[in-house]
């Protein structure tokens, strides 16, 4: 059965399928790199990347793009603050997200192109724009897109051009008085902006002088270079960026290439904290790291971002983040019964039935794979499991059924990214006395004071945890 995926542009679910040839063309805005991402957007990159999976799981091959933003206001302020080139700032940034999205089990995409990696195939974007007589030249330098060149305008967001006049947000970044003078029309967003102090060394040469692209420019000019200028069959990104981001990349893309840009839109509402607004202000804006020095293992983390339905808001809460784990535990104990019918041990779980490989039939769990083949429902696909689970199946199964169902679960939870029985899940389950002590011992231990750590580890010994050391961290098990 083909995925079924909701489409912003048309308003529907509709089939996703290749548009030519055997690979689905996948393109999604990635990170800004100017500091750790926040869960927010972890939630939707972990929505693309189940997308991902669930279509490879139904035999279609993927090319996943998704770029890193290293160029914009944010990214060139980081920079200045910390005293770093913006390579070496943002380089910092981008590897701190790749460990983030290891340890949450994403799917590393087909490519991670970058913005400063691009500024050529921007420049010779605008030129096009320019000759087209899209774009147009203002008297500072800065390159701005016409908007009322493009009829289709607000297709997407279903913004008709008279709004568009009342709207401020389509100026790439901040608005200044100068932006404002120069646009034939407050609609028109920057496709280049002029060189300003601000900038400090970040400016390139251009035709129109020294400068640096416009935020929307970016993504068209990768997915071009990407896909060979082709249409892209779906495009990903949270719902904030439908409007003015996926707006002008549309516009950009479009007038530049003569047809359409993307077929499917895929839109993935915001993640709220205890019903607020996620944000550095408020004291709620929480990062992957906060949550695992809280004691909340990866996987759990994963488990909630990606356990309600993509299209409504997550309301990311405490309480949820223990009920995700006492849900993933439930999932362990449910596998370890049917291992034993088949005399296997879980830690050979992950390995032997966690992979891109879908039985021909899901058995008792085919309403759970039915359901994310329909419009990605994680939610019902996990009520599904929890249905089969809670009808004790293994009771009445022999080996050779309870390998059938380990091979239906060990499916399902590839297409979730999640892995059971892992041993940071084991380690999260240690109260914070246990990992402050097995802290201090692992501080001995690099700082080389085998007394104490010995004498500590003696200590966790005797409140029942044992320590395994690895080359640049611990775990804690219970014995
Ligand atoms: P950024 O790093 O700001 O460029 O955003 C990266 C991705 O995260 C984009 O697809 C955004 O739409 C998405 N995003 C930002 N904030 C949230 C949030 N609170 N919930 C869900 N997605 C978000
Ligand atoms: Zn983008």
């Amino acid at each position: 059965m083909p995925v079924k995926l909701y489409d912003t542009l048309s308003r529907s679910v509709k089939t996703l399928t290749p548009k030519s040839g055997e690979t689905l063309r996948f393109y999604c805005c990635g990170p800004t790199v100017y500091g750790p991402a926040h869960i927010g957007n972890f939630r939707t990159f972990l929505i693309q990347d189940t997308l991902r999976r669930v279509l490879e799981l139904d035999g279609t091959a993927v090319k996943h793009v998704r770029n890193i933003t290293d160029l914009d206001d944010k990214t060139i302020r980081g920079s200045e603050a910390a005293g770093l080139t913006l390579k070496d700032f943002t380089a910092r940034w981008t590897n701190k997200f790749h460990e983030d999205c290891k340890a949450l089990n994403m799917l590393t995409p087909s490519t991670e192109p970058s913005a400063v990696a691009h500024i050529p195939e921007q420049i010779a974007l605008i030129e096009k724009l320019i000759e087209k007589g899209h774009a147009y030249a203002a008297d500072d330098g800065s390159v701005y897109f016409r908007v009322n060149s493009f009829e289709d305008y607000g297709r997407l967001s279903r913004l008709k051009q008279r709004e568009l006049k009342t709207q401020s947000e389509n100026s790439a970044g901040a608005v200044n008085d100068a932006d404002e003078y120069d646009r034939e029309s407050v609609s028109d967003f920057a496709l280049w902006k002029s060189r300003k102090p601000e900038d400090g060394n970040n400016a390139w040469p251009s035709p129109w002088g020294e400068g640096r692209p416009g935020w929307h420019l970016e993504c068209s000019a990768m997915v071009a270079s990407a896909f060979g200028g082709e249409t892209i069959d779906v495009h990903g990104g949270g719902i904030d960026l439908c409007f003015p981001h996926h707006e002008n990349e549309i516009a950009q893309s479009e007038c530049a290439h003569g047809h359409d840009f993307c077929h499917h839109w895929f839109h993935s509402a915001h993640l709220m904290v205890e019903g607020a607004k996620m944000s550095k202000s408020l004291g709620n804006l929480y990062t992957l790291d906060d949550l695992r020095a809280k004691g909340f293992s990866p996987m759990v983390v994963r488990y909630t971002l990606i356990a309600g339905s993509y299209r409504q808001q997550l309301n990311f809460t405490f309480d949820g983040l223990h009920a995700s784990k006492s849900a993933l535990s439930r999932i362990e104990r449910f596998a370890e019964t049917l291992l034993s019918k088949t005399a296997e041990s879980p830690e050979r779980f992950n390995s032997t039935y966690v992979g891109p490989n879908a039985p021909d039939d899901f058995g008792r769990l085919g309403k759970a794979w039915d359901a994310l083949l329909n419009n990605l429902n994680t939610a019902a696909c996990l009520g599904a499991i929890f249905g089969v689970i809670g009808s004790n199946p293994a009771a009445a199964l022999d080996a050779s059924g309870a390998r059938a169902l380990l091979h239906a679960l060990g499916a399902l939870l590839y297409a979730l990214g999640l892995e059971l029985f892992t041993t940071e899940a084991k380690s999260a389950d240690a109260p914070a006395v246990i990992m402050e002590l097995a802290q201090a011992r692992w501080d001995a231990k690099q700082a080389k004071d085998f007394t104490r750590a010995d004498s500590i580890r003696d200590d966790l010994l005797a409140q029942g945890w044992v320590v395994n050391d690895y080359k640049d961290r611990f775990e804690l098990e219970q014995k």
